[in-house]
């Protein structure tokens, strides 16, 4: 039976220090950190995240706002409303919730985000610096599943990693913050031949290719390390029943197999959403000066 990897208990304990950090420099900084979510149309998952991200925020501390342009709006709209959160000096992060309506250009929205407001770590400078190492916002996902193998004690050095999706919201920058952990790294895409030879090859897997239920259990060997960033909705298979969540991970047949592993839910997701509030902060902290340097603490080890 594998360890799981507990995303809702890790990501309360960031909340719980963020939280006290907040608290102990806001008089210095003379206000509190503020993030901005730009939601454009109705998609309906959206809106759960995006109220989930509040709600988070609520709770450390952070005042949070939502511009919600109709899935109608121009890129020009969008574009103003993303000029206007740059110059509000209550503003410290500003985030595009994705997807986006199709007509809209999200690699210019994503850009006219001032990197230094760029909490989900999209912006191409910010990016850069992940690829060189240099300190900067980093990608949400990536970032907390870092945290959650720190947290369940996973050497890197020298692991055998493959990352399936090579996207440059998961995939691209999971690739590289293993890489920088001395990992050997193997990216898996649409593309790859024979994935399942691919798998069993992993002491560790990040599995974040959108497909439910992809990694089967003949394709893992015994004690590998499994993240699953995948979510999606199972619809109730008949009346009375909740909907549920599964991943891209085949749980009930890997679980048995694996050292560790992430559930879905409580695995990637809440350490997505305590990241994101962790760059909050750090961009809070950036633009007070010296005046809030204490305010982040390092990542937990334990
Ligand atoms: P994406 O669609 O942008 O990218 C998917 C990647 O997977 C692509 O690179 C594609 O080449 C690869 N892929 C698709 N089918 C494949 C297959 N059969 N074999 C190998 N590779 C394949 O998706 P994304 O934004 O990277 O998200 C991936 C999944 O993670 C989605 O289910 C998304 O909802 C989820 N997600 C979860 C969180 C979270 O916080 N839990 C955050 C972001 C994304």
């Amino acid at each position: 039976m594998a360890k799981h990897l507990d995303g809702r208990l890790l990501a309360t304990r960031y909340e719980a220090s963020l939280r006290a950090s907040i608290a102990q420099h806001l008089a210095t900084a003379g206000y509190p950190p503020g993030l901005a979510v730009v939601r454009i149309g109705e998609d309906p998952a959206s809106g759960v995240y995006v109220r989930k991200k509040a709600q988070a925020c609520g709770r450390v501390g952070i005042r949070s706002r939502i511009t919600h342009h109709p899935a109608t709006a121009s890129q020009q709209e969008v574009l103003e409303s993303i000029r206007q959160l740059n110059a509000d000096p209550s503003c410290d992060g500003i985030l595009v919730q994705l997807p986006i309506p199709a007509h809209l250009d999200a690699r210019q929205l994503l850009l006219a985000v001032d990197p230094a407001k760029d909490v989900d770590g999209l912006h191409p400078l910010n990016l850069g610096r992940l690829m060189r190492g240099e300190p900067g916002l980093r990608s949400c996902t990536p970032a907390g599943i870092m945290a959650l193998l720190a947290q369940g004690c996973i050497a890197l050095e020298g692991i055998r990693a493959l990352v399936i999706g090579r996207s440059i919201l998961v995939g691209q920058p999971m690739g590289i913050m293993l890489q920088q952990a001395n990992a050997t790294v193997t990216m898996a895409h649409s593309r790859t031949r024979d994935l399942a030879h691919q798998c069993r090859q992993a002491e560790l897997l990040v599995v974040a290719a959108g497909k439910p239920g992809l990694v089967r259990a003949d394709w893992v060997r015994p004690g590998v390390v499994v993240v699953d960033v995948g979510i999606h909705r199972v619809p109730p298979r008949q009346q009375g029943e909740r909907a549920t969540l599964c991943g891209d991970v085949y749980f009930a047949a890997v679980e048995p197999l694996a050292s560790h592993i992430t559930p879905v839910p409580g695995g990637v997701g809440p350490m997505t959403v305590a990241m994101l509030l962790w760059n909050t902060v750090q961009a809070w902290q950036q633009r007070c000066g010296g005046v809030v340097r204490t305010v982040l603490v390092p990542l937990l080890p334990h």
